[in-house]
């Protein structure tokens, strides 16, 4: 019965956060102003 979830890029620690992008739980080592690491390297922001 878990009900913290743990994070679903590193899946070491407990997801506090969710990506607002993709929705992935995610902890604080992978989230980074309101993304995901994934996301945020993943997008690479092309529009300025
Ligand atoms: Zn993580
Ligand atoms: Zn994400």
């Amino acid at each position: 019965m878990e009900k913290l979830q743990v994070c679903r890029l590193c899946g070491k620690s407990i997801a506090y956060y969710v990506c607002r992008l993709c929705g992935k739980n995610v902890c604080a080592n992978c989230y980074d102003n309101g993304i995901c690491i994934d996301c945020k390297l993943g997008k690479k922001l092309k529009s300025k």
